[in-house]
């Protein structure tokens, strides 16, 4: 065992999390940067879904609408977009490939329903000042706006729940 695969053991959590979609089981991975995920392991990697973290033990979900950031609570809404590339990543220096399907909160779910990108923008922008109590930076307001327009040229099919 290498020294790096230890660390990661030592970092990992002892619960177990499962995908609400799929209900399989789901890796826990942690990035260079030391960032944290739950990924669908590599044989259900194209299942097409992005993976939404639920608690095998409490059912308590750990997803985030990929559009406000806020956590998910019961109700899911995913959002079909076909694969694509968007800007560099600072932290990597390669190009960002955003595969599956986006997640959506009960709030943004009806924005995009009824194609209102602008108010979309704006929530996004709310919950995160919100969440950090400064007014969002305009290169962060730009890279959200750049993103959902992006989303939006690439949407393949219609809104769905997920129970
Ligand atoms: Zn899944
Ligand atoms: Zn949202």
């Amino acid at each position: 065992m290498t020294e790096e695969e230890r660390r990661m053991l030592d970092t990992a959590p002892d619960e177990s999390m499962v995908c609400k979609v799929c209900h399989r089981a789901l890796a826990f991975i942690k990035a260079k940067d030391g960032s944290e995920s739950w990924e669908h392991f590599a044989q259900d990697a194209l299942v097409g879904h992005k993976p939404v973290p639920v608690n095998a033990k409490t059912g308590k979900l750990l997803g985030r609408c990929d559009f406000c950031n806020t956590d998910l609570e019961t109700e899911i809404w995913f959002l079909p977009v076909s694969e694509f590339l968007a800007g560099i990543d600072p932290r990597t220096g390669r190009m960002q490939a955003y595969k599956d399907d986006w997640a959506a909160c009960p709030d943004c779910a009806p924005l995009i329903d009824a194609n209102q990108w602008s108010a979309l923008a704006r929530r996004t922008q709310s919950v995160w000042e919100a969440a950090h109590a400064v007014p969002a930076p305009q290169d962060r307001i730009t890279g959200w706006r750049q993103l959902q327009r992006l989303v939006r040229r690439n949407i393949s099919g219609s809104l769905y729940r997920v129970e």
